[in-house]
């Protein structure tokens, strides 16, 4: 029985990161050289953590089953990194990105990481530029910023829409000089299959070499997670297709308890889903909501005439707009935040106003008026690289013609628990970046994902590991001869073997694509009782039927794409059960957790405060038995808790 310690640090809110920075325990430079770590993923959590803690002197091992540790999936990242820099000068702080961030994800996340997440983030932009980031600069030279959904403030520095790309080349490049160093050893193409318990303590892994399939063993006296998210339960989704859970979730396997799985990202602006054949999903990023207008035709007949291709989006008149957002938000219009514009959009989409021909599923996201007033070369400059993706994508013009959008699966804030040190509930293995249940609450504010994943790796971690390990300094290295090795080794092997001889009829994603459609149809945008009821028993059947009729064609000891995607879809198959459940037991609505039952009269998420206030953390107790719920309680002393109002 777990009983949870989030280890926040006493004392006032502002003056707890600086106190405990002051009081823990560090590990002294000759002792650091004793100490391996691995850190598995490369992404912007992965590579900025693997850098710096190579930068202070420990040995890190850096796993990625991309070809480079350059193609993690933060790579696609477009839009921003936000930053309480306040150099618009337009009122913003650090208190006020806090109070954004708890507001924008429905209370439901850990005040005292939320405000040191605040609180680095200016770090983070200086570490940035230092290492020669091209973010996107004003006439005067000064850094510029944009406004993201959620804040009244212009705080998400950008460049253009690579941000992410942009800042991974920083991150490599610190992690580069630490390999030339020899203090990274970087592995790609290398997939953690398992965790290696030693005494109860995370002492390392074990992984497949995607090339020749061979299974390998790694030792260290601490394991990192940042693996990424688990959007790719619903098969389609914005994540980069590689994404999965696999580390996690065996992770979670060996009693690291998971958060929050049913608390999933919808972003509102993606292009919409075309056709059956489809595996992956555009986004448009939420930068555009700066200067596009977000409608649909006020009149059904009208949204009918454009499905029928008999109405072109430019012969509708203003009168005959509805411009949504803007009727229903006027404080925040556009840049409402994500759960709240994809409900709209869903709302009006349902109500018969949608205008894509075929599904009806798509609303307008329309710059001409940024275009008059701006003029196209601004516009140009600003969104570019946006515009040429989405026309080569859809083969229109969005400088001529609105784009059409629709909310797909995007983020997950659900994830791995862990404490304020970053540990999960296994001494030894930490969690960093999108694969902890992070800093977001219920629904994650945009360009908050890079600022976190860039916190815990460069500014946190760093620091909270060095409590851990200053008591494991005279702990020798593991040999990967001791039975816990062999075992896990032969378990993962049991587990391949398993796969490979299953020798049914029916493809990997063909059980992907019936798991994903359960999942949206279910517990996408809007859940109910019965729905995710009936959901885990159509998971388990479709899971049991996995495993009676999966056919995997080649052989092991090859590069064999379909074993690699089996084996994470095995997993998939299990957190979406989990998801269900999560969703089923949270009697209430918050952030991208939609009940239909708990709404208010103008259909906006109703939370039960008294009742849900707290981290939903689930304990694994064995193959076909029942997850076990423990609750961290959140407590709010810094922030008044009240329902969100994004109206005035
Ligand atoms: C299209 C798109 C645009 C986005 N735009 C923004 C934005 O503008 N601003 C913002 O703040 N956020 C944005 N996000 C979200 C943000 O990009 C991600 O949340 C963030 O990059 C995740 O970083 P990460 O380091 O946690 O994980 P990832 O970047 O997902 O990296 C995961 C790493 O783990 C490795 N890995 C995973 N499993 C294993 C395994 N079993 N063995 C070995 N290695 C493994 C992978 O190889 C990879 O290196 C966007 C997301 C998408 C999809």
């Amino acid at each position: 029985m777990y009983k949870l310690n989030s280890r926040t640090p006493e004392g006032p809110l502002e003056q707890k990161w600086s106190n405990f920075k002051s009081n823990q325990n560090l590990v002294n430079p000759a002792n650091k050289r004793k100490l391996d770590i691995i850190v598995v993923g490369t992404g912007l959590a992965g590579a900025s953590a693997a850098a710096t803690m190579a930068e202070l002197g420990f040995n890190v091992i850096n796993f990625c089953y991309q070809d480079s540790p350059r193609r993690a999936h933060s790579i696609s990242a477009q839009g921003g990194i936000n930053a309480a820099k306040n150099y618009q000068g337009d009122g913003d702080s650090v208190y006020r990105l806090f109070y954004d961030t708890v507001k924008g994800g429905d209370y439901r996340s850990r005040e005292a990481n939320v405000y040191r997440l605040a609180e680095v983030s200016n770090n983070i932009i200086d570490q940035c530029v230092g290492q020669g980031v091209p973010f996107a600069r004003e006439y005067g030279g000064m850094l510029d910023n944009r406004s993201f959904g959620g804040a009244l403030v212009s705080r998400t520095f950008y460049a253009r829409g690579q941000t992410g790309q942009q800042l991974l080349l920083g991150a490599y490049s610190a992690l580069s000089r630490q390999v030339k160093k020899g203090k990274v050893t970087s592995i790609s193409r290398e997939e953690m299959v398992d965790l290696v318990l030693v005494d109860g303590r995370a002492r390392g892994i074990i992984s497949r070499d995607l090339i020749t399939g061979e299974i390998r063993r790694y030792a260290a006296h601490a394991v990192v997670l940042a693996t990424g998210g688990y959007g790719n339960t619903f098969f389609l989704s914005t994540m980069a297709m590689g994404a999965n859970v696999n580390a996690a979730w065996q992770s979670h396997k060996k009693g690291a308890l998971f958060s929050n799985p049913c608390f999933v990202q919808i972003h509102p602006t993606c292009i919409p889903q075309h056709g059956d054949f489809q595996s992956k999903l555009t986004l448009m990023s939420e930068s555009l909501r700066n200067d596009g207008r977000i409608w649909v035709p006020a009149k059904k007949e009208d949204a009918e005439k454009i499905r029928s291709g008999e109405l072109k989006p430019k012969e509708i008149t203003e009168e005959d707009r509805d411009y949504f957002l803007e009727r229903r938000y006027p404080a925040f219009g556009n840049l409402v935040p994500r759960d709240v514009a994809s409900r709209a959009a869903k709302e009006r989409c349902d109500a018969g106003h949608g205008v894509e021909k075929e599904t009806g599923l798509a609303v307008y996201l329309d710059f001409s008026d940024a275009i008059e007033r701006l003029g196209k070369d601004t516009i140009e400059e600003k969104y570019g690289n946006l515009f040429q993706m989405y026309e080569k994508i859809t083969d229109h013009n969005p400088y001529e013609t609105p784009m059409m959008i629709y909310p797909p699966i995007h983020y997950t804030m659900g994830g791995i628990w862990d404490d304020y040190e970053l540990m999960t509930t296994i001494p030894g293995l930490f969690a960093i970046g999108e694969c902890n249940f992070s800093d977001h609450g219920a629904n994650r504010l945009g360009a908050s994902a890079l600022m976190q994943g860039l916190a815990d790796g460069y500014f946190v971690l760093p620091y909270t590991i060095q409590n851990y390990l200053a008591d494991q300094i005279n702990v020798p290295r593991f040999k990967t001869d001791s039975p816990e090795f062999e075992e896990a080794d032969k378990k993962i092997k049991e587990r391949f073997d398993k796969l490979m001889n299953i020798k049914g009829k029916r493809t990997t994603d063909s059980f992907h694509k019936e798991l994903g459609r359960i999942m949206w149809e279910n517990v996408g945008m809007a859940r109910t009782e019965k729905g995710l009821q009936k959901t885990i028993g159509l998971i388990q059947d479709l899971r049991a039927e996995f495993w009676k009729d999966l056919k995997i064609p080649g052989e092991q000891t090859e590069l064999n794409q379909e074993l690699e995607k089996a084996n994470r879809v095995a997993d998939f198959m299990e957190i979406g059960e989990l998801m269900a459940r999560d969703a089923l037991h949270r009697e209430e609505s918050c952030g991208g957790h939609f009940r239909e039952e708990y709404q208010t009269g103008e259909g906006e998420a109703l939370r039960n405060d008294k009742d849900f206030t707290y981290v939903a953390s689930w304990e694994f107790k064995g193959e076909d038995k029942e997850h076990e719920m423990h609750k961290e309680a959140l407590v709010f002393e810094n922030i008044e808790v009240k329902q969100r109002d994004y109206k005035k």
